[in-house]
């Protein structure tokens, strides 16, 4: 009996032991991560990249939770994020046809007055020409991309698995871009993010240069 009670209490020292490790190593991790991003921000350039994506992906909450103790803006890590995760999908992104490649566009892009309905596949623009939406369709779809105006991330999930696309270009807000590209990492689809220049839900702008740059990014063979 006196045995039972000894091996249960060893069980739960070593227990206790682990989770003091974890934390701990954690917690060093989630510094290390915050302290080579913002070095990598002040300088303008990656450091250690390979490290790093996976760093801010494991330690998401603990790197942030430093960002606010030390008074750092924790969007400027969720900004890096997006930064790092296009800049280490250039190349794969590159060599994907344009015809195996999709855009999703917020809805929050349109006009308040926008005429399109909402179908199946999502918001069909009905070219009124009363936001940018119309024109840039059209010139991307000229190109070969499937576009698409999604009113949420369950039609991107449902376009993804009808269309089966090899590299998708998401663009909203930070934190839907960031998602985004976590759904893309999941589904094994090569993802780029573009941010909108602002939030909100209703006529949000975006310099549609930033996604005709990444859009138009092929290999130069
Ligand atoms: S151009 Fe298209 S998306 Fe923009 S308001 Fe008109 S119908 Fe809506």
């Amino acid at each position: 009996m006196l045995s039972d009670i000894s091996i249960w209490q060893n069980l739960m020292i070593m227990i206790g032991e682990a989770t003091i490790i974890i934390i701990v190593g954690m917690f060093l991790l989630s510094f290390l991560v915050v302290a080579i991003s913002f070095y990598s921000i002040k300088n303008g350039q990656f450091y250690f990249p390979t490290i790093l994506k996976p760093g801010l992906v494991m330690t998401e909450g603990f790197a942030k939770g430093i960002c606010r103790f030390f008074g750092l803006d924790d969007q400027e890590l969720v900004t890096f994020f997006i930064r790092l995760h296009n800049k280490m999908n250039t190349v794969p992104f590159s060599k994907i046809p344009y015809n195996k490649r999709a855009i999703f566009l917020p809805q929050c892009l349109r006009n308040a007055q926008c005429p399109a309905h909402l179908t199946p596949e999502g918001l069909v623009c009905r070219r009124c020409g009363r936001c940018e939406i119309g024109a840039h369709i059209d010139e991307l779809e000229n190109l070969g991309y499937m576009v698409w105006i999604a009113p949420g991330s369950t039609l991107i999930k449902r376009m993804v698995k009808k269309y089966r696309p090899e590299g998708i270009i998401g663009v909203g807000c930070l934190m839907e871009v960031k998602e985004g590209l976590e759904l893309t990492d999941k589904m094994s689809i090569v993802g780029m993010g573009v941010l909108t220049a602002t939030d909100g839900c209703v006529e949000t702008t975006m310099n549609w240069n930033d996604l005709l740059e990444v859009a138009l990014l092929s290999s130069p063979e």
